[in-house]
């Protein structure tokens, strides 16, 4: 079974990461909105998900985000974090700017001590508007999960247009002032009926994408693996301990890289 968020604002769920976090979800509540399609997301395949294409209003968000941060308050509750993350990719919200200034305001009045992050995949960092809205956000947790662009299409089938070259553009115009996110896995992918191999800690992949941990000097580093189902079948983990070998030689450079298995 695959997880989708059925409304608008959900939890706070606790992190390990994020400490409390108030999700919200800018995305369709029973289908899934992305320009990536990865093989691991936990939302499943796009396809799946195409019947639910309403996403909320801005006015919709501010209501239920204060509704919640209300009762919060009420109920003596703390929030680390208010988050977007949810069914899908929250930049492709066509307000997603206004969202933000929504919930800086509302974060000031009623939980002032509360971060607001991002899970994106960064593939609309470049537009003016989202770069605006970037730096209001305290915590933009990007995404590459490979910076070699066969990994990149087997990983994320990403949608027609969408440079891998682009986005780390972008990534760099961010001067370190994001957190990179990878995902490791290993497995089989099937693919126009073959089963195309796939193993995230291969030599290759990991010089590269250590290359682009140097490159791109993130404020910190956010490695995982799978956790729950995945709509490709054939996947399976890469353990902590194989993530730490991976992570060694930046920790060693002083990068702050965090590992969950
Ligand atoms: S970018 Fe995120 S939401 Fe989109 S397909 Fe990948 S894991 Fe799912």
């Amino acid at each position: 079974m695959t997880k989708l968020f059925n409304t608008i604002i959900v939890g706070p769920i606790h992190s390990r990461r994020l400490g409390s976090s108030l999700g919200i979800n800018l995305l369709p509540q029973y289908g899934k909105l992305c320009n990536f399609d990865c093989i691991y997301c936990e939302c499943g395949w796009n396809a799946d998900g195409r019947s639910d294409t309403k996403i909320p209003s801005v006015e919709q968000v501010e209501s239920a985000l204060e509704h919640r941060l209300k009762e919060l308050v009420a109920e003596g509750l703390k929030v680390d974090s208010i988050t977007y993350s949810g069914n899908g990719e929250p930049t492709l919200h066509p307000q997603f700017s206004e969202i933000v200034d929504v919930t800086v305001k509302l974060r000031n009045r009623y939980s002032p001590n509360a971060v607001i992050s991002l899970l994106s995949n960064a593939t609309r960092i470049e537009k003016p508007k989202i770069k605006e809205a970037l730096k209001k956000i305290d915590n933009p947790i990007l995404k590459i999960d490979s910076p070699i662009e066969s990994y990149f299409k087997l990983l994320n089938n990403p949608s027609k247009g969408i440079s891998l070259e682009k986005i780390i553009t972008a990534l760099a115009d961010l001067k370190g002032h994001f957190i990179l996110q990878t995902m490791f896995l290993k497995g089989f992918i099937e693919k126009d009926g073959e089963q195309i191999p796939i193993d995230c800690t291969e030599k290759e992949n990991v010089a590269a994408w250590q290359s682009l941990v140097r490159d791109l000097s993130p404020k910190s580093v956010m490695m995982y693996s799978i956790d729950r189902e995945t709509p490709a079948k054939e996947l399976s983990k890469v353990s902590v301990e194989q993530m730490r070998e991976i992570a060694a030689p930046l920790v060693q450079e002083g990068f702050d890289i965090n590992i969950a298995g």
